[in-house]
């Protein structure tokens, strides 16, 4: 047992916590024995406070990280739920198999994935991550071992999905994988006049690029939105047969310098840089690398750390292909009146079902990082108001000030999900920060 200080990597929620490592299948059953409440852990790598809460107990899986079988004919893999992203993408590669739904961090576990029903940059081609999932085995501490998939238990099953970890622990998962023909990429770039060109240039029906998606400026009003879209495909003419060893050690993306180096002027300077070196210096066509394309934040743990102590919010939106522009015309308003310093402005296509409390859904996912501070809390408070008025979602996993009434109101299966999961464990026994402020 370890009492440890844990942080979201937001650096907005910081707690005391029991941090308990199992190794056995046993040992899940032993300790969660005696304790009230608890929440499992994955690699603690989500943006808000979803895997720990003060004084709660988080069961961390990083022990249950085996390959248990695979079947290359039948493309399918059984996997412990611990495994991080990059060692699993590492050993069905080699096979020529994957899953294309991987979030942008390579240490991010597969139970961590599932319980936030990640999408990845190629979310408009296949969906969140739920389209891979055959079958999970939980532990809950009132239920025991459970085995869930579409034929058995498939209530819980869709609730695990996407559950924020409080349906039990994940132990393992058996995945349908997918043909990958190359290990690289031919990455693509267009460069947008503004976020409304950018909504233009995201073509819905591009099937061959698998990911796509942008990169706009946020440092001048009257351009807002202006940027780079890139699309990346995978190179079926490429030659090489070997694979690098995904290795990325222990990264220190939690760390943060003493103070926040993200202010108009860095943000505008670091923007002009980036965009010039893309838009005159780059090729707009080149070759690149499986790692670059998957995991571009490995490597630039700096731009976290450069929000310092008092951290910094994301908001992922997701707004439905009707509503685009009335959002795009209330967003840049705001954004002209209230002047938020935005450090990230990011632009993709989901193509999903819309179920429970997921992030998914039909439309256009907009992404936002801000430095924490009063002005700009102001604006992301508009951006709830204008979920409200329009049915936007705002993702869970991303934003760490979301209170349950905004969640409530933008979430129309909440009450769905809420009733399904006090049915299955009446003494709501896993429970986080993140639970706790939606109102689960
Ligand atoms: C740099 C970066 C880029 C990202 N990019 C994307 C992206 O492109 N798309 C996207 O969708 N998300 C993205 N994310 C978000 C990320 O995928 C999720 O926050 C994910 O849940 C983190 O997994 P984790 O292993 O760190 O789990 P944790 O943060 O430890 O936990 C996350 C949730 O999963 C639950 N959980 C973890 N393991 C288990 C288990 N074995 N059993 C039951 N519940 C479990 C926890 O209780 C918690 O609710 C990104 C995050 C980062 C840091």
């Amino acid at each position: 047992m370890l009492k440890k200080k844990f942080r979201s990597l937001d650096k907005t929620y910081t707690a005391d916590i029991i941090l308990k490592k199992p190794d056995k299948y046993r040992n899940i059953e032993i300790l969660t024995s005696n304790v009230e409440n608890l929440i499992t852990m994955g690699s603690g790598k989500s943006y808000v406070a979803a895997s720990f809460k003060k004084d709660n107990l988080s069961l961390e899986l990083s022990k249950f990280d085996r390959i248990i079988n695979f079947n290359k004919q039948e493309k399918t893999i059984l996997v412990e739920a611990g495994i991080k992203l990059h060692h699993l993408l590492y050993f069905t590669l080699k096979h020529k198999l994957w899953i294309p739904q991987i979030p942008g961090y390579p240490s991010i576990t597969l139970g961590g994935a599932i319980a936030a029903n990640v999408h990845g940059k190629s979310s408009a081609t296949h969906g969140s991550l739920r389209n891979q999932i055959k079958s999970i085995r939980i532990f809950h501490k009132t239920h025991g071992w459970l085995d869930l998939s579409e034929s058995e238990n498939k209530e819980i099953f869709e609730l695990t999905i996407g559950g924020f970890g409080l349906t039990g622990t994940i132990v393992n998962v058996a995945l349908k994988l997918i043909d990958m023909k190359s290990y690289d990429f031919i990455t693509t770039i267009e460069k947008v006049n503004s976020a409304k060109d950018t909504i233009k240039k995201l073509d819905l029906n591009d099937l061959e690029n698998i990911f796509c998606y942008s990169w706009n400026k946020t440092n001048n009003s009257k351009k807002f939105g202006e940027g780079l879209i890139f699309r990346n495909k995978i190179n079926e003419n490429s030659t090489s047969t070997l694979l690098k060893k995904m290795e990325y050690g222990e990264n220190k993306i939690h760390q943060y310098f003493p103070i926040n180096l993200w202010n108009k002027y860095t943000i505008s300077f670091f923007q002009n840089i980036y965009f010039k070196y893309y838009n005159f210096y780059k090729k707009k066509i080149f070759y690149d690398n499986f790692e670059n394309v998957m995991f571009p934040y490995a490597g630039k743990e700096t731009y976290f750390h450069m929000f310092g102590k008092k951290g910094f919010f994301e908001s992922q939106i997701l707004v439905p292909l009707p509503k685009v522009d009335i959002f795009l015309n209330e967003l840049e308003y705001n954004f002209k009146k209230l002047e938020p310093d935005i450090t990230l402005f990011s632009i993709k296509k989901i193509m999903d079902k819309d179920l429970l409390l997921r992030f998914s859904g039909e439309g256009i996912c907009f992404t936002f990082d801000f430095t924490n501070n009063k002005k700009n809390i102001n604006f992301l408070n508009k951006l709830d108001e204008i979920c409200i008025k329009h049915h936007l979602k705002p993702s869970l996993i991303k934003d760490s000030r979301l209170n349950s009434s905004t969640v409530q109101k933008c979430y129309k299966e909440y009450d769905i999900f809420k009733e399904t999961l006090l049915n299955f464990d009446n003494k709501r026994i896993y429970k986080s920060e993140l639970s706790e402020r939606i109102g689960l």
